[in-house]
């Protein structure tokens, strides 16, 4: 396992971080909490969770893996979140940093996040005079939490204007190899002002290992395609933390080995992955944000794009698309405030940008009729 500093901290963490989000809900909390110790000891020393995971016991979990450790708290980090939306004062921010404090036997919490940044609308929510951030800051002067950190599901551009700010000491955010292009001017951005990266869902939701086949094209020397996203996020400089998370001692024993075996991601790499995302989805939107400015009706072309890659690419019927619409405009790429798919003049600037020569104003079309009937 390989340690590096998040951001400015002083806190050396591991590569892999555990992310409890994926306790296996038919055991015991007792059962589950060992896995921690477990991954402690293959060298994780980064774990990470939030009120509502796993039917709402994953703090449980935490607060009891915490007595196991508890003769070695000085040697790991853990995080934990409150969302803008939930606690949407001062006080109800202090509130919440309590209970979890208390639900996982801890006197601190190393990394608290400001959970869930999906739109602008919840960054000011956060900010406000007596909002989340300040009772943040006062759970700090008590030493409640070390270290104020965000998570966020914006593109690029935008996480790179909240941290630039300077308010944060790290960003979580989902990266992986297939969405990298959407979100790397964060990251870099992010990673070059000094500030923790951690990327979460490294395998695109479990995507990648489910279609290993129509993935293979990502695969590098001798690797799975699994393996190759989970090297591409564990060996990035620019992101300090893979944050994966954990069902078995083999998912911990797995993420170890690669990340013990990772050769560098160098810049041939990332070109070879950018041209081969390019080349082998060829009906597919790669990401790469060339249509993005200019939309008369500032529509989110590269979102709605990649939205549809889900239909050539696993062949999701019109109710399984309609169903991963409602959670992308409510969770996921398409949670922008921008212009609507039916919105479209059919004037056709995107599509003489697009790198893929893609029908993008059929496609926005066929979207359209779908997005009806999310409403
Ligand atoms: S064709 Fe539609 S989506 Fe493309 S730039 Fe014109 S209005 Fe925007
Ligand atoms: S230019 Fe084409 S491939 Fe690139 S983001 Fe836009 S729609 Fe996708």
């Amino acid at each position: 396992m390989f340690y590096s500093e998040y951001g400015k901290t002083g806190a050396m963490v591991s590569a892999v971080g555990f992310g409890g989000m994926q306790f296996d809900v038919s055991k015991t909390n007792e059962e589950n909490a060992e896995l921690l110790a477990y991954a402690f000891d293959k060298g994780i020393n980064y774990f990470d969770t939030a009120p509502v995971y796993c039917d709402d016991r994953s703090e449980d979990i935490f607060g009891v893996a915490m007595k196991m450790m508890a003769d070695k708290r000085d040697k790991f980090y853990v995080s934990t979140k409150g969302s803008p939306v939930a606690v949407d004062t001062a006080d109800k921010a202090v509130e919440l940093v309590e209970k979890s404090l208390k639900r996982m036997n801890l006197e601190k919490i190393d990394f608290y996040h400001v959970w869930c940044l999906r739109k602008m609308d919840h960054y000011n929510l956060a900010m406000k005079k007596g909002g989340q951030y300040e009772g943040l800051l006062r759970c700090k002067e008590q030493g409640l939490i070390d270290n104020i950190v965000v998570s966020s599901h914006l593109p690029g551009n935008q996480i790179c204007d909240i941290m630039k700010k300077g308010e944060f000491e790290g960003v979580l955010l989902g990266v992986n190899i297939l969405n990298f292009l959407y979100r790397w001017e964060g990251v870099q951005s992010a990673y070059s002002d000094g500030y923790g990266v951690v990327a979460m869902n490294p395998l695109a939701g479990g995507l990648i290992p489910k279609h290993e086949k129509e993935f293979a094209f990502l695969a590098g020397d001798g690797e799975t395609p699994t393996e190759t996203a989970i090297r591409f996020i564990v060996s990035c400089p620019e992101i300090t933390i893979a944050l994966m998370g954990f069902t078995t001692r083999e998912h911990i024993d797995m993420a170890c080995r690669i990340a013990e075996e990772a050769r560098p991601f160098t810049m041939e790499d990332m070109e070879r992955i950018q041209h081969s995302l390019s080349t082998n989805m060829n009906s597919l939107c790669t990401g790469c944000g060339y249509c993005r400015d200019g939309c008369p009706k500032n529509i989110h072309v590269p979102g709605y794009m990649q939205f549809y890659n889900n239909k050539p690419l696993f062949g999701k019927t019109d109710e399984q698309m309609i169903e991963q619409l409602k959670f992308e405009l409510e969770w996921g790429i398409l949670v922008e405030d921008t212009g609507r798919s039916g919105d479209c003049i059919e004037c056709g600037q995107c599509e003489e940008l697009c790198t893929q020569h893609l029908d993008i104003i059929r496609r926005l079309a066929e979207i359209a009729k779908m997005e009806r009937a999310v409403k």
